[in-house]
């Protein structure tokens, strides 16, 4: 039975889209979608809540813009922590993206040798750079640093055992747990020592006949202190070496210069870990070098050429984009003198906290008028990571905006510096901070450009 107060029937279809307002959606957006969404609309329209020509038109469009609205989009990284893997760890440097422009928009040489006319590699683009800032023999890369430990243990220890550390048996997060990793590759995890102690004779006792290689793993989310012992690359190196065994190291972030000339703190330096007898080593392109997201597997040719001849690596090989990055980020690491104002990772690791308390005060009267009279702006010390897993007890002075609540009751509190939070994200670029000690933090490490946060607290909602 109809209700006697239901609505009028709609228009039909090929009346609405010949209403003037509608054809200019057809015009913009194509018909397929504009149809699609008229439809869901007309629902609105049966159900009683719109009626009209304008009212129709604005579902229609409020739709078509919801589904074209880009999902992946750029936000302002103010948690202070400046490699977060959830916001898409290092930033680029403009030569990497001029690079990928230029190979993405179409041919490029990717496996072509320009000087033989013949098929050629795409490591060939890397891996002279690689080995050129290393000191390794050869190099090949893979997707990221995961599925570089995933082939090089397939390809060097399927069916074998793998001797480690038990305190090295990492979980990476994201499900990267070093056991499952091995067991995926094939190989019989070989668990020496204790979580907190291993000794030399520990990995010499383990190491038989079915033993492929020996594996140290950098543990770069966690800290053990107190009484513990775990032997150096070159004491690792030794035992391998004598049992005519390779060393592997999954350096994690490591680095392809010393962290601490830059004032910073120890990180791993690829060349010495190689120097010091590891005869492959993994780690990621996008934490310290300040790349794109890859795993770089570096060491003896002999190996590498294995390593290489996995049908695993095609699987997880790079896509040209990726390639041309790494290549331009690597090429910046030619000049050592301009490298830390060209990679964008190394520069803002390296901002001077003065700097970055300058930014924040200057952006103090534009986000007070923005928040409004319920919260309370002011500048304070914090303290920021790098992240990725790198360095996690080393915490680099900065500087950050402080928003605490005015309300007097703690849960109102709470509740204000939530929805604050929620009204940052919704802002054009979206602001991600964190809450702390009963306030919303934004540290300005990572802002370099204040003009573009500014403008949208003085013209934002
Ligand atoms: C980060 C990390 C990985 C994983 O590297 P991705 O590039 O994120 O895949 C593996 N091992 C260690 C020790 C790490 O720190």
């Amino acid at each position: 039975m109809k209700q006697p107060t239901s609505p009028p029937h709609p228009p039909s279809v090929d009346r609405i889209l010949a209403w003037p307002l509608m054809q200019a959606l057809v015009a913009s957006h194509g018909r397929v979608l504009v149809l699609d969404c008229l439809r869901e609309a007309l629902e609105l329209w049966r159900a009683g809540s719109v009626s009209d020509e304008a009212g129709l038109t604005q579902a229609v469009q409020q739709r078509v813009e919801r589904i074209l609205a880009p999902s992946m989009q750029p936000v302002h990284n103010l948690t202070g922590t400046v490699l977060h893997t959830n916001l898409g760890r290092a930033p680029l440097p403009p030569e990497a993206v001029e690079a990928m422009v230029a190979v993405a928009l179409g041919a490029s040489n990717l496996e072509f040798d320009l000087q033989t006319g013949l098929r050629g590699d795409r490591d060939d683009h890397v891996e002279q750079w690689i080995c050129r800032l290393t000191g390794a023999e050869a190099a090949t890369v893979v997707n990221n640093n995961a599925a570089a430990v995933l082939l090089v243990l397939n390809a060097l220890a399927q069916r074998r055992e793998v001797v480690v550390s038990r305190g090295e048996l990492i979980e990476i997060g994201g499900s990267f747990r070093l056991p499952d990793i091995m067991a995926r590759a094939g190989c019989r995890l070989r668990e020496v020592g204790a979580t907190n102690r291993t000794h030399i004779h520990d990995y010499v006792e383990a190491i038989g006949p079915r033993t492929a290689l020996l594996l140290k793993a950098h543990t770069s989310n966690f800290s053990i202190e107190g009484f513990t012992k775990a032997l150096s690359e070159a004491q690792l190196a030794d035992i391998a070496h004598e049992h005519g065994l390779p060393l592997v190291v999954d350096l994690g972030s490591g680095s392809l210069i010393d962290m601490q000339t830059l004032g910073l703190p120890a990180e791993p330096v690829v060349r010495r870990v190689l120097e010091q007898g590891a005869d492959i080593v993994t780690f990621s392109g996008d934490k310290l070098l300040g790349g794109p997201q890859a795993g770089i597997i570096a060491g003896r040719a002999d190996l590498v050429a294995r390593i290489r001849k996995s049908p695993l690596k095609r699987a997880l090989r790079c896509d040209k984009m990726t390639l041309a990055a790494l290549e331009a980020v690597l090429r910046l690491y030619a000049d050592p003198d301009t490298l830390v104002q060209k990679v964008p990772t190394l520069r803002l690791l390296t901002r001077s906290t003065d700097d970055i308390r300058r930014t924040a005060e200057a952006l103090v009267p534009a986000l007070a008028t923005w928040t409004g009279s319920d919260f309370s702006t002011d500048v304070c010390e914090v303290s920021s990571q790098i992240g990725s897993g790198s360095l996690p007890l080393e915490r680099l002075p900065s500087a950050a905006l402080r928003l605490r609540s005015n309300s007097p009751n703690k849960r109102q509190r709470s509740r204000h510096l939530r929805e604050l939070a929620e009204r940052l994200r919704r802002l054009p670029q979206p602001v991600i901070g964190r809450i702390a000690d009963d306030s919303l933090l934004l540290d300005c490490r990572c802002v370099e450009h204040p003009a573009v946060l500014r403008g949208q607290w003085e013209t934002g909602p």
